[in-house]
């Protein structure tokens, strides 16, 4: 982490009320997978690659036409917590790739808020377009592009999925509550923990809302070490 990073962070726990912080050597706090080691592990690589491929140059819905780029996901497909947003912006349209905007650039800081690194989780979207002018996903394109997320999950098998924002939370939960209801709480879907939390572009709008995101990190925290023990 350079300087810029770091005072970045610091002003995030600032932000979500960390009045102190201990600081530790190398943090074993929330340990992750590192390079595949087991066939199983290599597999998810080539399982997620597949699905890719099965995507194409899709057009199977709506959003075809004024996309850029698809944007599929990334991260490490071994990861134990996967991040599930809404759609691509602007900035991930032009990239293909997930959350690198400035909502990217806070999840950035919330993932390393418990100890994780970007590279250890992956980071996906419940549609793999984005909507023109960032307009809320429609029923019918999020049952065209919602098949594919529920491959990569059932792919990459994390013990917690969490959920940025009312649309993911929704999707993935398969319920209709606003995310106000939904946040701070674990289902059990799919054989995997999965939480909701407040969406990181949202929280750019109301910062107040990021106290109750820490609180959803610590559990996202406590849970990985349950499950691991
Ligand atoms: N918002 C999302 O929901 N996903 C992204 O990838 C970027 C912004």
């Amino acid at each position: 982490m350079n300087t810029d990073e770091l005072v970045a962070q610091i002003e995030f726990f600032r932000d979500i009320g960390v009045d102190s912080l201990s600081v530790e050597k190398a943090s074993s706090d929330v340990s992750t997978r590192s390079a595949p080691t087991t066939q199983h592990e290599e597999s998810n690589g080539m399982g997620l690659e597949s699905i890719r491929k099965e995507i194409g140059d899709c057009q199977r819905c709506k959003l075809a036409p004024k996309r850029t780029n698809i944007v599929f996901g990334s991260g490490n497909p071994n990861a134990e917590l996967v991040f599930v947003g809404e759609a691509p912006g602007y900035d991930e349209d032009q990239q293909g790739l997930p959350f690198v905007g400035r909502a990217g650039q806070l999840l950035t800081k919330i993932i390393e808020s418990i100890n994780l690194k970007r590279e250890d989780v992956y980071i996906c979207n419940v549609l793999k377009c984005r909507p023109p002018e960032n307009r809320n996903p429609e029923p019918d394109e999020v049952a065209s592009c919602n098949p594919f997320l529920k491959k990569q999950l059932a792919t990459i098998r994390p013990k917690v999925v969490c959920c940025l924002g009312t649309f993911a939370a929704q999707t993935v939960i398969k319920t209709a509550s606003p995310i106000s209801r939904l946040r701070g709480q674990f289902f059990d879907i799919d054989g995997m923990r999965v939480i909701a939390t407040f969406h990181p572009a949202y929280l750019l709008r109301s910062p107040d809302k990021k106290r109750e995101v820490w609180e959803d990190m610590k559990q996202i925290r406590a849970e990985l070490f349950r499950l691991r023990s």
